[in-house]
Order: C-alpha cells, then structure tokens, then sequence
C-alpha cells in the first residue's frame, strides 16, 4: 500500500499475521517508516515461525508486542511517550478471540513490557489492571518493574513542557498492534502504547479497552490513532459486530471508514476475519504495517518517495 491508497484487503487460505507501527509514526520521513518496515518485517518472520510451530496465537501475540516494546522507535514500553507531567503511562490490551477474553493494562508507570502482564491477566479473574495493581503483580510474578524513560522522550518533552494538554498538532501515535488468524484459524488482537504525548496527566486513550482492540470467533481489531475519537466511535468493537452480523471484512471495515472520514477522525485498524479476509484501513497519513502468510510476506506499507 502507498500512502495515497487508504484501505487494503486480501484474503488467505490459512496463517494470517498483520502487525503495524502507529497511525502517525514519531518519525514520519521515509527513512523512518522503512526503519519501522524493516523492524515490523523481522518480528513478523519470527511470529510466523512461531505460529507455525503450534505455540497459542495469544502467546505469539503478546511475543510480538514484547519485541515492539523493547525497540525505542515505536511508542511502547520503553521509549514511550510522556504524559504533560513528564511520566509515561502505558496501555496494552490482548483479546483471545477464541475465548473471546479481553485482559489488559492502563496507565502502567513502571512496567517495560505490558505485553507480559496482559497474558498472565488472561488467566486471573481481575483481567483490567492499573496502579498499583500493574506493578503489584508484577513483582508478585518477578516481572520487570522500572521506569521506561529514556533520554530521546525526555528531551522531546522537554521542547513542549509549557503545554497543559497536548496541542492538537502533536500526534506521536506509534502505537504498535497485532492481528492473528492462527493455522486452526483462531484470532487474536493485541496493542500496546505509549498513548499519545503530553496528554494530560492520567489521561486514558482507547488501547487498553474493547473500542481499541477486540477479537471473537468472527474477526479480530487493532486501532491505532486518536484514542478519543477510537472511543467514541467504538471502533474495534464495532467492525467485529459488524461482520459477526453478515458484512464481509471489507463492507464493515468500508462503512467504518465512511463514517470516520464524514466525521474527520484520526485513526486507522488491521483486521482479520475467521474467512481468511484481512484488512488494513486508515485515515492518516501513514501507517506502516506488514501482512504475512505462512509462507512470507503479502502485503506492506511502502513510503512515497516525498512524504508531508
Ligand atoms: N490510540 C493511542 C492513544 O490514543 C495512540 C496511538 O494509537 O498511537 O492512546
């Protein structure tokens, strides 16, 4: 896909992996988007070979997020975005279509690898964790718990410290996002995030809940972009009603993307269905992702030569 065309689809017979780097990536240069291309590429490989050697596609997923989070040129785990008061609070959510289970983090200070927390939270009965629960369990797990500053993120707030709330210019959204349909062709979603940048303190974006990532027996969702406009619009949840309902992936990804251009929204999603049809949509700019199959790649998101 080129950053003119804004809405992809295909269908596989099996395997199908999409992973994105953010609807509005924190370097928006072609140099950037090929460094998150060539990056998104390597784990997708290895979450293919995963899935190929039968390991649980919410297992693979969340390996997938880790590895996301670990590389500071996205906006998760370490290196993610800071809040106006100069903490980064990260999000991350998986949802198990199969068992059509949601867990997730919100707002975590302490926590590099969400993604961690958010499969172990599958399986206990509080599933939606923030402070202090996040870091309580995570020693009670012996997780890693430290700050995920780092020196780039902190210079870069730096430059906008005297802004209360973030400006509507300021749009780091490189979120990063999975969507799974595994060999036996069970789906999973999951995204972990940074949220947006110099948002005011303790503000909660989509990605830790059902309108930023949802996955059932029908289709699995991950948005990426301005999480308020994700929630009020209910995004994830709302494509997979509507092909649970009957549409096609691409009839339910189409409308949604009607009704956000109507609307001037900021986001875009990946999504799969139980029929082997994937999709990607969006209405930024940029979104750099990739689709495999179980024999390699399908599908990319290849920068124009001059990008705005
Ligand atoms: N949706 C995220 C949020 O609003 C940001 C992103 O997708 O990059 O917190």
């Amino acid at each position: 896909m080129t950053q003119e065309v804004k809405q992809k689809y295909g269908k596989e017979d099996s395997l199908i992996v999409i992973i994105h780097g953010g609807a509005g990536p924190q370097d928006p240069n072609k140099t950037g988007i090929e460094k998150a291309n060539k990056a998104l590429k390597k784990i997708a490989k290895q979450v293919v070979k995963k899935l190929i050697e039968g390991i649980p596609a919410s297992k693979v997923a969340c390996f997938c997020l880790q590895e996301l989070e670990k590389d500071p040129q996205f906006n998760a785990g370490v290196g993610s975005a800071l809040q106006s008061d100069g903490i980064p609070r990260l999000s991350a959510s998986l949802m198990n279509g199969h068992k059509q289970s949601f867990s997730g983090v919100i707002s975590a200070t302490y926590l590099p690898h969400p993604s961690i927390l958010i499969e172990k939270l599958q399986k206990r009965r509080a599933k939606v964790l923030t402070s202090p629960g996040t870091e309580l369990l995570a020693r009670e797990l012996s997780l890693p718990v430290h700050s995920n500053l780092t020196e780039k993120r902190s210079k870069r707030w730096l430059k906008q410290m005297d802004k209360a709330d973030y400006p509507s210019s300021y749009f780091d959204s490189d979120t990063v996002g999975c969507v799974i349909r595994d060999l036996k062709g069970r789906l999973t979603a999951a995204s972990s995030t940074g949220g947006i940048g110099h948002e005011y303190p303790g503000r909660v974006g989509d990605t830790g809940t059902v309108s930023g990532n949802y996955a059932s027996r029908f289709a699995a969702v991950a948005v990426t972009g301005k999480g308020e406009q994700i929630t009020d619009d209910a995004v994830a949840a709302r494509i997979e009603t509507r092909i649970r309902d009957g549409m096609s992936l691409e009839e339910a990804s189409n409308k949604t993307y009607q009704e956000a251009l109507t609307k001037k929204r900021r986001y875009g999603w990946i999504a799969v269905s139980n029929k082997g049809e994937w999709g990607v949509t969006r209405t930024t700019n940029l979104l750099p992702y990739v689709v495999f199959n179980e024999k390699g790649l399908v599908d990319e998101f290849i920068p124009d030569t001059e990008i705005e």
